[in-house]
């Protein structure tokens, strides 16, 4: 485990603020009325825009507060505290446009980055389809090249923001024939001609947010507009982008967690049976101090992820650590609250239940947490071959070689 310092400089206390009054004002009063509605809510984006926070996550050369993924992940823990969804929302620009940071040519990023730390450009991440998801090294969508450029061809499933859009990363087959070179990425724009929506989706949770069905119908994107230098790099920089913006589902994680958190001492001091307070039941007192601690613990996990992302660390393991701990403590405590509640969680007009709604997505997108769990043992096996230490105190009739592979699926 790589010992990296957690540094909070006073430009993070202040998107950290920007966010938490955004929340409060803006977020926690029509949280449900957005979820009943499936409405956007356009005013807050707005207001996050107008503080600056949709640059949080890109360099300062290219528009943005240069507070990286550190920076990313204490915004969004603030967002969805008071609304999980809106957490999505906002996020999912970082998703869309951190390819663009990754692979993208200085040109791509001059060109597109400030408009998205701006506000002006939202993003979306279209790389799963219909019979692609854990398995996103088995796509169909297709790109054929032509004189100037190249055609999309295809459809993509669950694409968060897709309606919303106007920069969606595009992940399509370009080299069928290649193993490791078979996928690029493209910057297509919702005003391309033949890209359009098929449908938003009718969702159990993050209502607000649209998640949407994304149809590629011969898109025209001219060469500057392949993401990068060269095609077959489009795997490479998706599971970097999602090694990336995993603290950022985490960190929506965690502010779904200490949300719910909130709302459950809150409510418990309030709620009398018996005659007494039910926070004064030591039942109730032991869920209490379990959603606190399982939610402290997710959040410093995160940090500590971000703060590597930052320092230019391979985080693939500790992102998917913390992805997973973080996802399963945000369902675990959301329902805990729906608990304590009692049978006003149960209901719609009391705002717990939505936290249970919103936090389930948690553990299924940008990797579900079975696929996070096979990186984490994939790293471990890879590790273990650099324990000779360890093997040497292992009686020697209990050890035969092994291979290396891990049975179970690509992630
Ligand atoms: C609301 C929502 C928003 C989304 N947003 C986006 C987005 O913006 N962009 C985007 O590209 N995608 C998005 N997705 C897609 C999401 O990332 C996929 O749903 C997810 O990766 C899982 O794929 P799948 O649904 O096809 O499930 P499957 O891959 O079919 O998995 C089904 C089950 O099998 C398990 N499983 C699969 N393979 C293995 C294995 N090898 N070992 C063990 N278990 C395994 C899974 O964990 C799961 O429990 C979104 C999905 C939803 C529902």
């Amino acid at each position: 485990m790589e010992l990296q310092n957690i540094i909070f400089t006073d430009a993070h206390k202040e998107v950290r603020e920007k966010a938490r009054t955004i929340a409060i004002e803006l977020l926690l009063p029509h949280a449900a009325k957005h979820d009943k509605e499936e409405s956007y809510n356009e005013a807050a984006m707005a207001e996050a825009a107008k503080q600056g926070l949709l640059g949080t996550w890109i360099p300062k050369e290219y528009g943005g507060s240069g507070v990286g993924i550190l920076g990313l992940a204490l915004v969004v823990e603030e967002l969805s505290k008071c609304d999980p969804a809106f957490g999505v929302a906002f996020a999912v620009n970082a998703l869309g446009s951190i390819p663009l940071i990754i692979g993208g040519t200085e040109d791509q990023k001059n060109t597109y980055l400030p408009k998205v730390a701006s506000g002006e450009y939202a993003c979306a991440f279209a790389l799963s389809e219909k019979f692609a998801g854990s398995d996103a090294g088995g796509l169909s969508v297709r790109a054929e090249q032509e004189e100037g450029g190249w055609r999309i061809f295809g459809e993509k499933k669950w694409t968060t923001n897709g309606s919303r859009a106007d920069l969606i990363t595009c992940f399509a087959v370009t080299d069928p024939k290649s193993r490791s070179r078979r996928i690029s990425a493209f910057i297509v724009k919702n005003t391309d001609e033949g890209f359009s929506i098929r449908l938003d989706e009718d969702k159990m949770g993050i209502r607000s947010v649209p998640v949407s069905e994304t149809v590629f119908n011969g898109v025209f994107v001219p060469d500057d507009r392949l993401l990068g230098e060269r095609a077959g790099l489009g795997f490479k920089h998706s599971m970097m982008t999602l090694d990336w913006a995993r603290p950022g589902v985490a960190a929506q994680a965690v502010g779904t967690a200490a949300g719910a958190l909130d709302l459950a001492v809150t409510y418990a001091t309030q709620r009398k049976q018996f005659s007494k307070p039910i926070v004064s039941f030591q039942m109730v007192q032991a869920m209490l101090a379990d959603m606190a601690t399982e939610t402290e613990a997710a959040r410093w996990l995160n940090y500590q992820t971000a703060a590597l992302a930052d320092a230019g660390k391979s985080v693939s393991k500790i992102a998917a650590m913390s992805k997973c701990f973080a996802t399963d403590t945000a369902v675990k405590v959301a329902t805990d609250a729906v608990q304590i509640f009692g049978g006003y969680g149960f209901m719609e007009n009391y705002p717990v239940a939505k936290y249970y709604r919103d936090a389930k997505i948690l553990q299924i997108y940008e990797g579900t947490n079975q696929v996070q769990r096979l990186i984490i043992a994939r790293n471990l096996v890879k590790e273990a071959g650099k324990m000779e230490h360890y093997t040497s105190v292992i009686p020697k009739e209990t050890q035969e070689a092994f291979g290396g592979e891990l049975v179970g699926g690509n992630c």
